[in-house]
Formats: structure tokens, sequence, C-alpha cells
């Protein structure tokens, strides 16, 4: 079921367990800003989610709320998995979905990196 992202952050949200190393992921990179990790049910040939360490729901509070150096060092993240991948050539794409109407399943936020394969034009 996609969330509010407008509802207060949910500390029992599965990738803050994860961040909080309660369950286990597939980790393939980590700093201080972002964990990044292979999503449970991929999409792509490549599928890794990368997430910021902060609480943030969604790229809403993300944008609005986190200070300037965490933006930037999740960025820089979201670029370096994507690189050490192998995925600029031939290149990837990236999606972030957003509350109700961009189906948001989980409440923290997180940038899909898919790759591996021509991913065709985007869907609407
Ligand atoms: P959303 O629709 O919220 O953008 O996507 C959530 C993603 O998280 C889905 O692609 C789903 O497969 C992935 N996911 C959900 N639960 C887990 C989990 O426990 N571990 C991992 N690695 N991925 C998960």
């Amino acid at each position: 079921m996609p969330i509010d992202a407008t509802l207060p952050y949910d500390e029992t949200n599965i990738f803050a367990r994860i961040l909080r190393g309660e369950i286990p992921a597939k980790t393939v990179y980590e700093d201080d800003f972002a964990l990044a990790f292979h999503d449970i049910n991929p999409q792509a040939p490549t599928h890794i989610l990368v997430i910021p360490k902060g609480a943030y729901v969604s790229w809403d509070d993300f944008s609005t709320h986190a200070p300037d150096a965490e933006i930037a060092g999740f960025i820089r993240a979201v670029g370096h998995v994507a690189r050490e991948a192998g995925l600029v050539e031939p290149g990837y794409r990236l999606l972030a979905n957003i509350g109700g109407h961009g189906h948001q399943e989980v409440p923290h936020l997180h940038v899909h990196i898919f790759g591996g394969r021509p991913l065709g034009p985007m869907l609407a």
C-alpha cells in the first residue's frame, strides 16, 4: 500500500530497521550520509536502493529540512554507487517514489538505481 508522505517519520519502518542493523540487507556501500543495498525484489539486473541515514520520509521533507551537507552527501553517494556498479556506460535510471500517487511503499526516502539492461522509455 502506498504511504502518505506527509505523515511524521515512523521509526519502525523497514529501512529504519535496516539502518539500525536489526534486519539484514545486502549492503553495497555505506558512508556518513547514505546506505546502499540490493532491492529484495529486483526489477532489473541491477536494482539498488540508496537511503539517507537521516530520518526523512520522502524527497519532500528531505529537500526542505535536511542540512545542505546531508543533501550533497546523499546525492554524491547515489552517483558513487551507480559508478561503482559499472552503470555510467551504458547508462541507468534513478527513481524516487513519493507519497500516494508516486506509489511509495516504504516511508523512508529511497532512490532506486536500475540498470543492467535497456530500460525502455520512462513510464508515466
Ligand atoms: P517504493 O515503492 O517504496 O519506492 O519501493 C520500495 C522498495 O523496497 C521495493 O522495490 C521493495 O522491493 C523494496 N523492499 C521492501 N522491503 C525490503 C526489504 O526488507 N529489504 C530490501 N532490500 N528491499 C525491500
